[in-house]
């Protein structure tokens, strides 16, 4: 690794080895002692949150509205494309949709897609054995959703994964990912949808 620090700039060109093929120049910041003290950033913090709280005080004091939600009795209704847990969809025999092509668990940042892969019965195509989704260290990005050549896998329950003190409650299992239903249930598939969408964008 080498840096090459620039007094003028207080940023170093950081070369990081990646995989050990290949190597990513990185340009990144040098904290100097005022950055270190984090008292600029501390006092604009203090700012934002100071803002938002005269700002509700004074709509109090109006009697403006407020907005609130008295979550969990009271929840907003999330709008369509609004991530949520992941499920698998399944064919008509009820087989998973999924063919164990490792896309989805490849396009994944954090990693949090694990499967193991079986033939599938008087078929050439393969089926996940097992398929787990570590739902606490998803990101939610929808990656894994875009990278799937099948349609197999949505973030369309409308579920939040329950808070949870242990790793094991956030594991969902192959058979726990094909039992969510998803809000989408009835709708167009994603490709008729784009389709549909782009012909009102363009008629
Ligand atoms: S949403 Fe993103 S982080 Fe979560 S499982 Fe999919 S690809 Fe991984
Ligand atoms: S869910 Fe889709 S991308 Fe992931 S392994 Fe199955 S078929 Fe491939």
């Amino acid at each position: 690794m080498s840096q090459h620090a620039s007094a003028a700039t207080a940023e170093a060109v950081v070369t990081v080895p990646v995989h050990g093929a290949r190597n990513v120049k990185r340009v990144a910041h040098e904290m100097t002692i005022s950055d270190r003290l984090y008292l600029f950033e501390t006092v604009r913090g203090l700012g934002v949150t100071f803002r938002h709280a005269f700002d509700t005080l004074g709509r109090l004091v109006l009697r403006r509205k407020v907005e609130t939600v008295s979550y969990p009795d009271v929840r907003r209704v999330y709008p369509e494309r609004f991530r949520a847990m992941h499920r698998l969809l399944k064919r008509d025999d009820g087989t998973p949709r999924c063919v164990a092509c490792f896309m989805c668990s490849t396009a994944c940042p954090a990693q949090c897609i694990r499967i193991v892969a079986m033939e599938r019965a008087g078929s050439t195509e393969k089926m996940p054995a097992q398929f787990e989704i570590d739902e606490l260290r998803c990101v939610d990005c929808g990656l894994c959703v875009e990278a799937c050549p099948c349609d197999a896998i949505r973030m369309d329950t409308g579920i939040h994964p329950a808070p949870a003190t242990e790793r094991a409650p956030t594991l969902f299992n192959r058979d726990q990912l094909l039992a969510f239903s998803g809000r989408s249930d009835g709708m167009l598939p994603r490709s008729a949808r784009t389709a549909e969408r782009r012909s009102t964008a363009h008629p």
